[in-house]
């Protein structure tokens, strides 16, 4: 029986998709070979890296002048490449600091060059993210870094800054709902949490910025490298690649980025209408900041916490536990997790409450 899998990341994949994906393991369309064992310049696998690119391209509806590029490292080498890419000898590149995965990255900017951080509430619990008139920017500054849903606290943007250049790690929440890619320089996601399985880092970048690198910064290091490449100048994560493939056309058969969006709301409205609805569940983040994709919640002792999240688990409910740096419990519902798991959840919470509250 399949769980129902609340993991932060690695997370739950469609179902849909992963049985696909068995059909055609052994036997790539009758070429006798998995896809995985192809040339990453052969056919098949161009077919299905052109198709990626072109569907990321439609869902987003991603404006001419912009690259949608396969890397690989996760979201953490971004962190380093955005600085040496783009952060210019004295000049001062602006982050916001929401949280654990905001602070990881201003920690890689620090350490290549001038940082300004243009609003700090990444250690307030509730969690939130900054509010968009207490930004203090530097004029000039190479870029704005914001991180648009921290995936351990549960807080997320819900309204973009404006900025020339404005960077955005949206690991936990691209292809979750409608966005403006105009409006961003820059925006890369590990694969693992909304998209696919772990091992491809999506990166989409206004073409224009790659220019702005310099010469000291070695070949594979550069985004232009993989932009003149098309993403092809080393040997690309092919499988996680094929893989995004088939949830990028799962998404396109049920409605686009609208519809999940207006699932994603559903769900995660249930799901925060159940923690207010007594004082035996706390939420985590502000309410105007709260994620659509990882809910965060509480139980007034930590020994009850650790017994909710065993007897879910016993009744496959899987993965609950809070991030091990902040405990808690963490429900993370992106776009491939079943609106039932949500519903069996909600119940397992009443009777829980029901016997120990
Ligand atoms: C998981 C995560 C990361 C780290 O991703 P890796 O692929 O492990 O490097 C960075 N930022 C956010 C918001 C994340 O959720």
């Amino acid at each position: 029986m399949r769980a129902f899998n609340f993991s932060a990341g690695p997370a739950a994949l469609p179902e849909e998709v992963l049985k696909e994906a068995q059909a055609e393991l052994l036997d790539y369309q009758n070429s006798g070979m998995s896809i995985m064992e192809m040339s990453h310049r052969g056919k098949e696998y161009s077919a299905i890296h052109a198709e990626t690119i072109a569907n990321i391209k439609e869902l987003l509806n991603i404006p001419e002048g912009y690259s949608v590029l396969f890397m690989t490292g996760g979201a953490s080498t971004q962190f380093a490449l955005i600085p040496m890419n783009l952060l210019g000898e004295g000049q001062t590149a602006d982050y916001t600091n929401s949280g654990a995965w905001a602070a990881k990255a201003i920690k890689e900017g620090q350490l290549l060059g001038n940082v300004n951080i243009a609003a700090d509430c990444g250690k307030e619990i509730p969690t939130r993210v900054p509010t968009l008139g207490e930004l203090n920017l530097t004029d000039g500054a190479a870029y704005l870094h914001i991180t648009s849903n921290e995936t351990i606290s549960g807080a997320q943007w819900k309204q973009f800054p404006e900025h020339e250049t404005l960077i955005a790690d949206m690991s936990s929440d691209i292809l979750s709902r409608p966005l403006d890619v105009s409006k961003f320089g820059l925006i890369y996601a590990g694969a693992q949490k909304n998209l696919g399985p772990a091992g491809v880092t999506l990166v989409i970048i206004r073409d224009e910025l790659a220019k702005r690198c310099p010469d000291t910064v070695p070949t594979i290091m550069r985004y232009q490298t993989h932009i003149d490449g098309n993403s092809l100048f080393n040997t690309v994560p092919t499988f996680p690649v094929y893989m995004l493939c088939l949830v990028t056309r799962w998404l396109k058969a049920k409605g686009g980025l609208e519809a999940m969006q207006r699932q994603n709301e559903e769900k995660a409205a249930k799901l925060y209408a159940a923690i207010d609805g007594t004082d035996f569940y706390t939420g985590t983040a502000v309410k105007e900041n709260r994620s659509t994709m990882n809910v965060t919640f509480r139980i007034a002792n930590e020994e009850l916490e650790a017994k909710f999240i065993a007897e879910a688990a016993e009744k496959n409910l899987k993965g609950l536990k809070g991030h091990r740096s902040v405990g808690g419990i963490r429900a993370s519902i992106y776009n491939a997790f079943p609106a039932e798991g949500v519903d069996a959840l909600i119940s397992f919470m009443k009777e829980f409450e029901a016997a120990n509250g």
